[in-house]
């Protein structure tokens, strides 16, 4: 069985690599068919297309967007959707929108911690792509503020830390519908992130599903064996399709590989067509 690997990031959002190289790995560890799902942009795919064709592999539209429902941020992804659909592009640009307001803010209070940092320095981190606080914590690195960008997270970043700005989020509902009417398939990314807070992930997962909620990630990184089975199991009971993927971030997160996440993960193919149906 072939493996596959749906969830992404480029340079085109927080990670370090161009799509050309995020392709070039995923050959490498034998990956037939790949989505980019950068933050809030689609503009990874057509450079990610160019490098995969002469390849043989299959490049899979995809996006990950950030939305807050009763309070808790969830990430969305969405696949087979028509990425050059213009109403599409247009909330996305809105999404990014949001982002520019926050990381100034950011920056703001760093500033009046007595870190030095500069907002033409952060967007020099986020290169051609949307800006995030990742960009922000490897500025804080590069300064020898903190060790690493785990702990820029920790001692400042993360929500409740001294210079955390919380962001202007979508509804997680119109996300869906954005990426529905697109003809996509929407997938509630990395359930874990829901574990400790908000709704029972069932309960939020069936309220979903009525907003237009088609998938799960069942298949993840830092999903333990239980963790996927007891995903697997609840896609299953709520009639949702499967997905999975490592959430490759190249330097900004390492030890996680394409294709193979910390080493165990395999996303079989079989879950491709089921998807590839879903789309419209
Ligand atoms: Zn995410
Ligand atoms: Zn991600």
């Amino acid at each position: 069985m072939a493996r596959i690997d749906l969830h992404l990031h480029t340079r085109y959002s927080d990670g370090s690599l161009m799509p050309g190289e995020v392709v070039d790995l995923a050959r490498q560890a034998g990956v037939t068919a790949l989505a980019i799902t950068d933050h809030d942009i689609v503009d990874g795919i057509p450079h990610a297309m160019e490098a995969a064709t002469p390849l043989g592999i299959e490049i899979i539209p995809g996006v990950e967007l950030s939305s807050r429902l009763d309070g808790q941020e969830l990430h969305v992804l969405g696949y087979f959707f028509d990425w050059q659909d213009p109403v599409f592009r247009d909330h996305l640009a809105q999404q990014r929108l949001s982002r520019n307001v926050r990381i100034p803010r950011t920056i703001e209070r760093l500033n009046a911690l007595g870190l030095e940092l500069s907002e033409d320095e952060v967007r020099a981190k986020a290169g051609c792509g949307s800006i995030g606080r990742p960009h922000v914590a490897q500025v804080l690195v590069d300064k020898g503020y903190v060790q690493d960008t785990r702990e820029a997270f920790e001692r400042y970043l993360k929500e409740g830390a001294p210079a955390y700005v919380p962001r202007a989020l979508s509804d997680t509902r119109d996300v869906i519908a954005w990426l529905r009417n697109a003809g996509g398939v929407p997938v509630l990314a990395h359930p874990t992130w829901t574990l400790c807070r908000g709704k029972p992930l069932y309960r939020l997962c069936a309220c979903l599903k009525e907003a237009g909620l088609l998938g799960l990630e069942v298949f993840y990184s830092t999903h333990t064996r239980t963790q996927t089975s007891r995903y697997l199991e609840m896609a299953k009971r709520l009639g949702l399709l499967m997905t999975g993927g490592s959430d490759f971030h190249g330097a900004t997160n390492p030890g996680i590989q394409v294709g193979r996440g910390k080493g165990n993960l395999k996303v079989p193919d079989t879950l491709l067509d089921p998807l590839r149906r879903a789309a419209r």
